[in-house]
């Protein structure tokens, strides 16, 4: 049965506690490996990172508001390669969703990962994230400064990467560990959400644990009505931006014949795109229906064809709807 509990926050840094929480995890789950965004000190990013030694957690960032990858496909290459290893893993929402259909299409079973989740902040666009890093020294600040804004949602939506403003399930599912953080001060406390109530009985050994504040759940749902609401409008101001966007599979699979850019770009980041496949009608429905909707195809195409824009209009259009379980 699942339980939900409140974990108090020291020092005003909710990022330091959740490391404390996914330690705490590595201990009980008796893990061998994590994979995880971590912040690299040569390039400054956090990127999905694949974990063997539980001291490397003091540089894992799992909120982030910056995406270098939907790490969807190197987890898979990971949980596959290393088949008898006890491992846990950190993804956001649509990666996650991106996971669960590579896992699906290779009949792949993910019971013996351990998956954790938390609600999704929204990342930056790449250059805002770059102007931050001209601004300061210390990297994980935008994590702070964003985890500020947890209680209301996260941080201004208009200031989101174009795909986390369409975003419809920034909220993830099924998973073993969630962390909520919508409708949550996360400088007093951080609420978990556990599939199992060993794990949490078990947590509760190794760090402080309470009751879930009463007022949180009503409020975090709150929150969530607001970011449909307004993601919804979003979506309506994007089919609006693009007046003249030919919404048809044939349109996307003509441009894709002939625009190299965005097949790269497909190739290298849609971990659900195979381009082998592409210009097979059924196969390019099937991927379009699939879409996580994770933006990491949002890129400046040279013939000014709006491509993440594209596949989720279409995805509307044919399946009415806009994420792959809504
Ligand atoms: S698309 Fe949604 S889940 Fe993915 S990073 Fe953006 S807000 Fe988060
Ligand atoms: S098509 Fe774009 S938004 Fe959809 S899963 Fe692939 S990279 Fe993500």
């Amino acid at each position: 049965m699942s339980q939900d509990i409140y974990i108090p926050v020291s020092g005003d840094d909710p990022l330091d506690t959740s490391r404390q929480i996914l330690s705490a995890i590595w201990e009980i789950r008796d893990l061998d490996a994590m994979i995880l965004p971590q912040w690299h000190a040569a390039n400054r990013r956090p990127e999905p990172t694949w974990i063997t030694d539980r001291a490397a957690l003091t540089s894992a960032d799992p909120f982030a508001p910056v995406m270098t990858a939907n790490a969807a496909k190197t987890t898979m290459d990971m949980v596959t390669r290393n088949g008898k290893d006890k491992i846990a893993i950190f993804l956001r929402p649509c990666e996650l969703e991106s996971l669960r259909i590579l896992a699906d299409r290779d009949r792949i079973e993910l019971e013996r990962v351990f998956v954790m989740s938390a609600d999704c902040l929204g990342v930056l666009p790449e250059a805002d994230f770059r102007r931050h890093l001209t601004l300061t020294t210390d990297c994980e600040s935008i994590t702070q400064e964003t985890l500020q804004f947890a209680a209301q949602g996260g941080i201004l939506p208009s200031r989101y990467k174009e795909s986390c403003q369409l975003c419809h399930h920034p909220y993830p599912r099924d998973c073993d560990l969630h962390i909520w953080l919508f409708g949550v001060e996360t400088h007093n406390g951080l609420v978990l959400s556990l599939r199992d109530d060993e794990t949490a009985g078990e947590l509760s050994k190794h760090i402080e644990t309470l009751p879930v504040p009463k007022n949180i759940p009503g409020r975090r749902e709150k929150v969530i009505q607001n970011l449909e609401t307004w993601r919804g409008r979003s979506f309506g101001r994007e089919g609006e931006r693009y007046p003249d966007l030919n919404k048809t599979l044939d349109a996307l699979a003509a441009h894709l014949r002939e625009c190299q850019a965005c097949r790269s770009r497909l190739e290298e980041h849609c971990p659900l795109f195979d381009s082998l496949d592409a210009l097979d009608p059924l196969e390019l429905k099937s991927w379009v229906r699939s879409c996580a909707g994770c933006g990491m195809c949002e890129h400046t195409c040279p013939e000014g064809y709006p491509l993440f824009s594209s596949i989720l209009q279409i995805r509307h259009a044919l399946f009415g709807r806009l994420s792959p379980d809504s």
